[in-house]
């Protein structure tokens, strides 16, 4: 097992990785920018280099400077965490070439799921369910175009290979928009991610986003955790989260996990790593797969009693995972609620010092945030200060804890999204479960429409 690990990501997951690794025995090294030299983590950690100035691009993604830090702390792994390098292939080779594990997975395996193309025709042949949309890059001649979009039939939308981020996409309902919609998307995919390469599926009206949680290791044993349901965002961005999805029969999970672990055994995957669907009318639909750590990942831990930070460097490590797939028991329904630092209905980010803090408790309550009293919350980086996760042994029991939950809990100073939270945990389809994409936003536009 590694000795030490260096944490090059920052806020709540930086906290996370640090618990998982002193509850291993591991040292951990944080490495932080300069807006973040008083976080809680930074404080207590085993060790903390400041890798630059509060701009991400001068820290957070200064790869030269990571690498610096973990050869004068001696660290022998990192993990990325999510967003910033996690899932950058340069990066997680530079990090291996340097002489040190990447806690993730392959670069290869990372640049083949990072381009949406391959990574679609890489499913496809490993049987994972996927839009309905040719296997490929869009053709040059748009008489072609126009042709493949006919055959799929309207609306499609058109997807930049490089795209991320709910970006680099747009919905085309008819062949007169078509033509323009590709030059667009097109400039746009090389402007936004260096690479013009689009390519075209069914547009799914009113799907739901499920996803299936995997873990592999490197002796070729995969399993499947059972999905989440993350079908409540706003701006392509999750806030709500829940597992097991509801309405999804065990058999329609096991036959969708399987699908995954086996494609997962085929491409080599080592890690954890999410499979993101679209779900209509009980079919799934691949969209793509995250190859790192998801903000979503306890709600899975909850349902299933796996660790799955802990698992990830066991993984990183070279050991077998202790259990297979008849060992993994799916049981209760667990919640998270993502605590945003913005307005709740108009969504603009709220920075600065929280004047008031009071984390909620309780049996089955769990509160991963780095957040405290006094603290500063900078304006600099992504705007979510916390989550707060809810187990029960039913849906119903998972929502009472999380009301009760978010009535305790208190964020003054500035402004969050807990008001969003308590009117959505009392939201009558909401109640019911299984509502779509678009459910939020249309919830949002009716309450900005009335105020
Ligand atoms: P990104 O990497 O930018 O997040 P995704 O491929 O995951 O891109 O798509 C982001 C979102 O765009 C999805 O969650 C969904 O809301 C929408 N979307 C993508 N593909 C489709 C599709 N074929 N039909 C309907 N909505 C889609």
């Amino acid at each position: 097992m590694f000795e030490k690990i260096l944490i090059a990501n920052r806020g709540e997951i930086a906290l996370r990785i640090q618990r998982a690794c002193r509850a291993m025995g591991i040292k951990s090294v944080v490495v932080y920018s300069q807006a973040d030299a008083e976080a809680k983590y930074v404080k207590l950690a085993d060790e903390s280099v400041c890798i630059g100035p509060a701009q991400v691009a001068l820290s957070y993604l200064n790869v030269p400077a990571i690498i610096s830090a973990a050869e004068v702390t001696d660290a022998e792994a990192i993990h990325p965490g999510y967003g910033f390098l996690s899932e950058n292939a340069d990066f997680a080779e530079r990090v291996e070439k340097s002489g040190f594990v990447f806690i993730g997975p392959r670069p290869e395996t990372i640049r083949m799921m990072g381009d949406k193309v391959s990574a679609k025709i890489a499913m496809k042949k490993a049987g994972v369910p996927c839009v309905p949309g040719p296997d490929g890059a869009l053709p040059e001649s748009i008489h072609e175009i126009k042709e493949i979009a006919r055959d799929i039939g309207y609306p499609v939308i058109i997807k930049a290979a490089g795209g991320g981020g709910g970006r680099g996409m747009r919905v085309v309902h008819t062949e007169a928009a078509l033509s323009n919609a590709v030059i667009m998307t097109r400039n746009e995919a090389q402007a936004a991610f260096g690479n013009p390469v689009v390519y075209i599926e069914k547009y799914l009206e009113n799907p739901r986003h499920v996803e299936f949680q995997l873990l592999i290791d490197e002796h070729g044993n995969a399993v499947h955790l059972g999905e989440r349901d993350c079908s409540l965002q706003r701006r392509h961005q999750k806030i709500l989260e829940e597992a097991p999805a509801p309405g999804i029969s065990e058999k329609l999970r096991n036959k969708i996990g399987e699908r995954c672990a086996d494609a997962c055994r085929r491409i080599n995957y080592r890690g954890v790593g999410t499979f993101e669907f679209l779900f209509e009318n009980n079919e799934f639909y691949f969209i793509e797969m995250n190859t790192r750590l998801q903000v979503e990942h306890p709600v899975t831990e909850a349902i299933t009693g796996i660790d799955l930070v802990q698992a990830q460097i066991n993984v990183a490590a070279g050991k077998k995972l202790a259990f297979s797939q008849k060992d993994i028991e799916i049981k209760g329904h667990a919640i998270e609620c993502r605590i945003n630092a913005e307005d709740a209905y108009k969504l603009t980010p709220s920075a600065g010092r929280i004047t008031q803090y009071h984390a909620p408790g309780g049996p089955g309550v769990r509160v991963d945030s780095h957040a405290y009293h006094n603290y500063m919350v900078p304006p600099f980086y992504d705007s979510m200060i916390g989550k707060i996760i809810t187990y029960g042994d039913t849906r119903e029991q998972a929502i009472a804890r999380m009301r009760i939950a978010l009535s305790e809990m208190v964020v003054a100073g500035i402004k969050t999204n807990i008001p969003l939270h308590r009117d959505l945990l009392t939201d009558s389809m909401f109640l019911t479960g299984g509502v779509a994409i678009h459910y939020l936003e249309q919830k949002l536009a009716l309450h900005n429409q009335a105020i």
